[in-house]
């Protein structure tokens, strides 16, 4: 009865939310009823518990109202019995409603070495709406590898904490399975090893090392943009692993349809899984970091420097923990107290330095005057050469300076398709590495920008 009801509920619910969250929060969910009208629904985790509770709890309570009329109160319980895997086994085989966490504590074997660094866990980084999706997805995957989400795929701007989720992913798994063979590699050093190993003719070494991975972590996977060889031995590589339900986890600085470059069959796989993003974290969340970092740090920083702070870096987590640092050195040096005078004297120049400070109007109009174009000319929409090219630049600066997005910057340049950005952006970081005039028009551009 529970399943059937249930079934029915999760597709009216599905059309409601978007896809990525319905398939994290809501599918690998379970329902039972007893006789007295409680209603539990069995979650995969507390994530998917806190989810549902905030997003649509009352929905589901009126939609269940209409199944089961003496329904007298719904319960979320937290079981890790649920889910794809667990529907195929007897359901009287396991008690189903279990807490997970007496379960982990005495599965975690405390004797383990974290595998990587061991400040890239899960208990420290702070979860805002920004990371809500990719957070529960990469402890999904950590608790059950290679069966819940495979790949998964993590993509979002510099510095949001996407090698911290990826690393832990990796140092949770080494803890729960000390067994498992973990390799984590940055897409640059697989490309580097992976001609090395064609020079050296150690091409066999290099295949076994990664294909025989359990949990294989590959970050910033955006660099296979432009190499073809790379990409085939990639391609291979990800189908060994993913036939053999090994856990495959990638992080890029887009999602992979932006990647220029990537073979088709690349782009269609690295969406098998669950592709989760990771946005700007808002000021609250902004400020629960800038907290959080300051208790591991053990430092005492006043609230309305914290706010500063908050207020000051707004797009980059790694400069948000980078400007902390800072004050925190600065005023044991100078041997004063850190007050909001004295943040605003420390970061002044961060402020301006950091990333983000130049707007998308000044990218435009910097490049226009360096053209002795009008700021119109490169908004609009003809097609000359003269056009063209300072148009180009405006996309490859945008794109690498303030990492947006090719919608993102189709909108900045009046409304073009996202095709032709990816398309100017990919022209010029091509021609860059051998047109020595493209060089020197963006060293003067960067410059005139402050940033050089
Ligand atoms: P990315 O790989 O996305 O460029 P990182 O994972 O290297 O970013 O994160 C940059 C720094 O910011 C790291 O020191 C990381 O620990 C920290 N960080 C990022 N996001 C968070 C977060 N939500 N909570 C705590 N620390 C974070
Ligand atoms: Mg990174």
């Amino acid at each position: 009865m529970g399943e059937k009801t249930w079934d029915k509920i999760l597709k009216e619910l599905e059309p409601t939310v978007s896809r990525p969250n319905f398939a994290t929060w809501l599918k690998p969910t379970e329902l039972s009823e007893d006789q007295t009208g409680i209603v539990t629904i069995a979650v995969p985790n507390p994530y998917a518990k806190n989810w549902i509770e905030k997003n649509v709890l009352t929905k589901i309570y009126e939609l269940l109202r209409a199944e089961i009329p003496n329904i007298e109160s719904i319960r979320i319980v937290v079981s890790d019995q649920v889910g794809r895997v667990a529907r195929h086994k007897a359901a009287a085989e396991a008690p189903l409603f279990e807490e997970t966490e007496e379960k982990i504590e005495k599965e975690t074997n405390k004797e383990v070495e974290p595998l990587f660094n061991e400040r890239y866990n899960f208990a420290n980084f702070v979860v805002g709406n920004n990371t809500r999706l990719a957070f529960a997805a990469a402890q999904v995957v950590a608790e059950k590898p290679g069966e819940a989400y495979n790949p998964l795929f993590i993509y979002g701007g510099v510095g949001l904490g996407k090698t911290h989720l990826m690393l832990s992913i990796g140092n949770e798994i080494h803890l729960r399975f000390p067994k498992k063979k973990i390799i984590y590699t940055s897409c640059e050093t697989f490309t580097s090893e992976f001609i090395q190993a064609l020079q050296n003719k150690t091409i066999n070494e290099f295949k076994h090392k990664y294909r025989t991975a359990d949990v294989f972590l590959i970050d910033d996977i955006q660099f296979l943009s432009n190499k073809e060889g790379t990409q085939e031995e990639f391609f291979h590589t990800f189908n060994m692993l993913h036939q053999a339900n090994r856990q495959i986890v990638m992080t890029s600085d887009r999602m992979p349809r932006e990647i220029a470059d990537l073979e088709d069959r690349l782009t269609t796989r690295f969406g098998w899984g669950l592709i989760a993003d990771i946005q700007a974290p808002n000021f609250e969340t902004r400020l629960a970091i800038l907290q959080s970092k300051a208790k591991e740090r053990n430092v005492e920083v006043p609230m309305d420097v914290l706010e500063y702070v908050a207020n000051l870096i707004t797009n980059n987590v790694r400069e948000l923990e980078g400007s902390l640092i800072k004050l925190e050195t600065s005023a044991r040096v100078e041997n004063v107290p850190i007050t909001k005078d004295f943040a605003k004297q420390t970061l002044k120049v961060m402020g301006n330095q950091s990333e983000g400070q130049f707007s998308t109007k000044q990218v435009i109009k910097t490049i226009a005057e360096h053209f002795s174009l009008e700021t119109s000319d490169l908004l609009g929409s003809k097609r000359t050469k003269e056009l063209v090219y300072p148009r180009q630049l405006v996309m490859y600066v945008l794109r690498e300076n303030l990492h947006q997005s090719y919608p993102q910057i189709g909108d900045a340049l009046g409304g073009k398709d996202h095709t032709t950005i990816m398309h100017g952006v990919n022209k010029i970081t091509k021609l860059r590495k051998t047109d020595e005039q493209i060089e020197s028009d963006i060293n003067a551009i960067s410059k005139k920008l402050g940033k050089v």
